[in-house]
């Protein structure tokens, strides 16, 4: 058997991804690619990065990722993440998301690999009673996106238990911004995300931005949500696969700045950067959406030595660049 050298990106096509695997290159890491290309996208690949396309509900898809790429460690990014659809189709969820962990789990099993970063989500603690919200907070999702990543997080425990796997589970709050190469970014159909969504507008008036809800109670009336660059959030899995590496303990770190900002105040970022208006009419609340989510990350600073380096403006500029360089 020859040595293990790869990390496996599970999602490795899709938005977050595509960072990730140019991190890892960046970091001396050899990653292979395995992703189904539903959502993700095969130029988001860089050249020379093998590539394995795949279904995580085809267990022999993933045996052939590990036969021919002798892998080490997981990064499991592949996963529906849309909300409002999760309530609307809930088993295309519980099969993409949880049945698919499953065969991922029994297949890394067999293969003797015992190291998964895996992408959680805030969605896990509902509507949260406690602002900033720690780690230890209750998990009560309010939606089957957050149930799937719940049940995930619940089955790698259990199978860590049993199997002397280790994880990291990483709660992301809300990714925005680019790769600074300007060559990949979000790309999502349809996006439903905020910060595209209102570049999108500026770049072609059809596309027109609606707000969802100004009668929070907020200082402005509309949601808050903690921003993280993309670019940071892919620093921290690459921190969590060192703490693996480093035999260090299971854990579930939050990620997000812990600062929160309103959606207007987006819209005001993105107005300043752009140096263009945001037109938007306002629509009623999206259901399900909570009032008010702000990490703390304090966990993630403490025990990995994470500390988010972007700004929201960083955010918007790399996003706004992205945006500009698909359209030419
Ligand atoms: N939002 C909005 N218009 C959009 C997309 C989002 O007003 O086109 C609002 C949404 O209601 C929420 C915030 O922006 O309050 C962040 O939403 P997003 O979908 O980006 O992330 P979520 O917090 O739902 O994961």
């Amino acid at each position: 058997m020859p040595a293990k050298k790869y990390i496996a990106v599970v999602g490795g096509a899709g938005y977050i991804g595509s960072h990730m695997v140019r991190m890892l290159l960046d970091h001396g890491y050899s990653p292979v690619v395995f992703d189904n290309l539903r959502t993700g996208h095969r130029r988001f690949v860089p050249g020379g990065v093998p590539f394995v396309k795949g279904n995580l509900d085809r267990p022999t898809d993933i045996q052939r990722l590990f036969e021919r790429y002798p892998t080490r460690a997981v990064m499991h990014f592949a996963a529906a993440s849309i909300v409002p659809e999760s309530v609307r189709n809930p088993l295309l969820y519980y099969h993409n998301n949880v049945s698919a962990c499953i065969h991922l789990a029994q297949v890394m099993i067999d293969f003797k690999i015992r190291e998964i970063v895996f992408s959680s989500t805030a969605a896990v603690y509902g509507h949260p009673k406690k602002v900033p919200i720690p780690e230890t907070a209750r998990l009560a999702p309010v939606n089957a996106y957050g149930h799937t990543k719940r049940m995930i997080e619940q089955i790698l425990e259990d199978v860590a238990f049993a199997h002397h796997l280790r994880y990291v589970f990483l709660r992301y709050f809300n990714v925005a911004g680019a790769h600074p190469s300007g060559k990949i970014g979000e790309e999502h159909r349809p996006e439903t995300h905020l910060v595209p969504n209102i570049l999108k507008s500026l770049k072609r008036s059809k596309n027109r931005f609606f707000l969802f809800g100004d009668d929070y109670p907020t200082r402005d009336g509309t949601c808050i949500r903690d921003y993280i660059h993309v670019q940071d959030l892919c620093a921290a899995h690459l921190l969590a696969l060192r703490h693996l590496d480093n035999k260090k303990d299971s854990d579930v770190f939050n990620l997000g700045s812990g600062k929160g900002y309103t959606v207007r105040q987006v819209i005001d970022m993105v107005e300043q950067v752009t140096g263009q208006p945001v037109q938007y009419t306002v629509k009623p609340g999206r259901e399900g959406d909570p009032v008010k989510l702000v990490a703390s990350s304090r966990k993630a600073r403490d025990v990995l030595g994470w500390m988010p380096t972007h700004s929201l403006k960083d955010m918007i500029a790399s996003a706004w660049q992205w945006e500009q360089n698909r359209s030419a």
